[in-house]
């Protein structure tokens, strides 16, 4: 396949990250997160990867305090900048933000956008228990919107209360990691986060916001038409259907989940607009998430739209 690809859940952490959390919270994944340089790029040629649109890695900003997040959120943009400034046609990317300070965070977003052309934001789930359905937060909603760029909503373990009543029990402490993250609860817990936004009415509020999440949807693909027969506007008080704001105001990419009939369910509620190729590197394959993308039962003009054209005219890239 010779068309262009554009990825857009892939992964970086910046030297003030690294300090802060300590090479163990990596996943032996330092080593390729830390570079941005010709590493990555080698890895992306044999790959068949144009572009990464590259974000902070989880655990990010979002689970500290104010002053320590503004300090590491523009120490990671900066670093994440100057490899942009090298690699041009290879590097985009989205800020991470100080989002314990909503204001600063906003600040923060659109420093990045305006003075170093950044497509967007990362936010890596819920903010030391708080989500944005939370007015709190709609500062940093608000300038997404008027910046025009989307927010990229990456999954993080829930919170600790949730993993103890809900993950905890007859197994092993190893299958409650794993079933409260990758297994399972990363994922539930970002498509809950999104349905949160959405009955808060902050689409209504912000109606040409965009979020963008992974993993084919984050199981909400599956649960759509029952979410948008069962939370009616007459019950929600919102503007449209749930069904609305899901296929409006969300975008969906693969971050390594290369299964067929998920594909499908997301195409055939969402449409193929809505959908953007992404590996998440490191810790997903480039070159199984390309020979996926390659082997899609999709016309080649769709094929197109997800492999680079829908990211394009989302990200102006
Ligand atoms: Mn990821």
């Amino acid at each position: 396949m010779t068309v262009r690809i554009i990825t857009l859940e892939e992964h970086f952490a910046s030297p003030g990250l690294m300090d802060r959390f300590g090479r163990q919270s990596f996943h032996n994944k330092g080593e390729q997160l830390c570079d941005l340089n010709e590493r990555r790029i080698a890895e992306m040629d044999a790959a068949g990867i144009d572009m990464q649109v590259l974000s902070l890695t989880s655990p990010g900003t979002e689970s500290l305090a104010a002053e320590e997040a503004v300090k590491i959120a523009s120490s990671a943009n900066d670093f994440l900048a100057t490899a942009i400034e090298r690699h041009p046609s290879r590097f985009a990317g989205f800020a991470a933000l100080p989002t314990a300070a909503p204001d600063l965070a906003a600040d923060e977003l659109e420093r990045m956008v305006c003075q170093h052309g950044f497509r967007g934001a990362v936010i890596n789930g819920h903010i030391q228990g708080r989500y944005l359905d939370d007015q709190f937060f709609w500062p940093i909603l608000e300038r997404a919107e008027a910046l025009q760029v989307p927010v990229y909503l990456h999954p993080a373990p829930p919170p600790q209360a949730v993993i103890d009543a809900y993950y905890t029990g007859n197994f092993s402490p190893e299958v409650t990691r794993m079933l409260s993250t990758a297994g399972w609860g990363w994922h539930i817990e970002t498509a809950v986060h999104i349905l949160r936004l959405i009955l808060s009415g902050a689409f209504d509020r912000y109606p040409k916001l965009q979020i963008i999440i992974g993993h084919l949807g984050e199981a909400l693909p599956f649960m759509l038409p029952r979410i948008d027969l069962v939370l009616q506007p007459n019950l929600t008080k919102l503007q449209c259907p749930m069904a609305a704001y899901l296929r409006e105001n969300i975008h969906y990419t693969f971050s390594g989940f290369n299964f067929t009939a998920a594909f499908l369910e997301l195409l055939l509620q969402v449409g193929v607009d809505r959908i953007m190729f992404s590996a998440d590197y490191p810790y997903g394959s480039m070159e199984k998430g390309r020979d996926f993308l390659t082997q899609l039962p999709v016309s080649s003009a769709d094929r197109e739209k997800i492999a680079h054209g829908n990211a394009e005219l989302l990200l102006r890239l």
